[in-house]
């Protein structure tokens, strides 16, 4: 891992960039909210941005033809001296079968036809060498909420 001081926000725009035109075709619209600046964290640009790209391209196959992402970042603190970034990516496709959501993590579950089921095994692995966590909210219904969360002061962990 390339660990340097990054910055959430940087990340998040950088893979939108990428998946400009694929969000186009789709007829996806990105919504990002920003309430409040994000400090740096110690993190893998790229390997974050990987993980950003997977839970994007997963919203844009889950909602065929039009929808929207909605990306929130904002800081939690639990404690005085450590805060939590977080990075949710909400979309407006089906959601999760509550039956479903102890599998879709696992290497190889998929459910496309051509899927490889490895980008949320992947994307789970790199929040956790960030000393992160990669948790899924969705109610049947109403879309898919993937939450980041990797505390501010990683390295101190
Ligand atoms: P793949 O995309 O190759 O299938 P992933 O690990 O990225 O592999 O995703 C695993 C499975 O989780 C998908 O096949 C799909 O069933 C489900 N999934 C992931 N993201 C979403 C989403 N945003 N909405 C609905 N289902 C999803
Ligand atoms: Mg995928």
């Amino acid at each position: 891992l390339n660990m340097q001081n990054i910055n959430p926000s940087a990340v998040v725009d950088n893979a939108v960039q990428l998946l400009k035109h694929r969000l186009k075709s789709y007829c996806v619209d990105v919504i990002i909210v920003r309430k409040q600046a994000m400090p740096e964290i110690k993190g893998d640009f790229e390997q974050l941005k990987e993980v950003l790209v997977n839970l994007m391209v997963n919203a844009c196959e889950a909602m065929s033809k039009s929808g929207t992402i909605t990306i929130r970042e904002y800081l939690v603190s639990d404690e005085p001296l450590s805060s939590i970034a977080v990075i949710e990516v909400s979309d407006t496709g089906p959601g999760i079968d509550s039956s479903m959501k102890d599998r879709i993590f696992d290497p190889f579950f998929t459910t496309k036809d051509e899927g490889t089921g490895l980008g949320l095994s992947i994307a789970v692995r790199i929040i956790e060498e960030h000393k992160g966590t990669l948790e899924l909210f969705s109610e049947p219904g109403n879309g898919a909420s993937f939450i980041i969360k990797i505390p501010v002061n990683n390295e101190k962990h």
